[in-house]
């Protein structure tokens, strides 16, 4: 077990505490992270679930990704910053956003998926590996 790894919202309803390291991290500019993201691409870091711990009442969206898979989508329902998913195909596994992290610099992202839906202006970052839609973080992450 590494160092506690902490995070919360915007306005601080919502606070979150991690046990260990993310397993990977990446932007994606699927369309729903840009919604999420205000209009850029996403970046989350993915964790083991095991070891999460949240105080305060993040509110919760389900829905279909673009890949198909059954999302629930947490969030603060006082000032709206998006806080970490969930993927039903990845039950172990959560996807916290970057911005949410207390040292965002965690997230540092190791690659960029669904570049395929990044608008003509995105920037795409030409260092990492790109996948013009959905790829497994790690083998049963989302
Ligand atoms: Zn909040
Ligand atoms: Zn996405």
């Amino acid at each position: 077990m590494s160092a506690s790894i902490t995070g919360g919202c915007l306005c601080g309803a919502v606070r979150f505490r991690l046990d260990h390291a993310p397993v990977a991290a990446r932007a994606c500019w699927c369309r729903d992270c840009q919604y999420l993201s205000g209009g850029n691409a996403s970046v989350s870091a993915i964790f083991r679930k095991a070891g999460l711990t949240v105080t305060g009442r993040p509110r919760r969206h389900e829905g279909r990704a673009d890949s198909g898979t059954a999302m629930r989508r947490h969030f603060c329902g006082r000032c709206g910053t998006p806080l970490f998913s969930e993927a039903s195909d990845a039950p172990d596994h959560l996807a916290v956003r970057a911005g949410a992290l207390d040292d965002p610099a965690l997230a540092r992202p190791g690659s960029t998926i669904w570049t395929a839906s990044a608008p003509p202006w995105g920037l795409v970052d030409p260092a990492l590996p790109r996948h013009e839609r959905q790829v497994a973080a790690v083998p049963g992450a989302p």
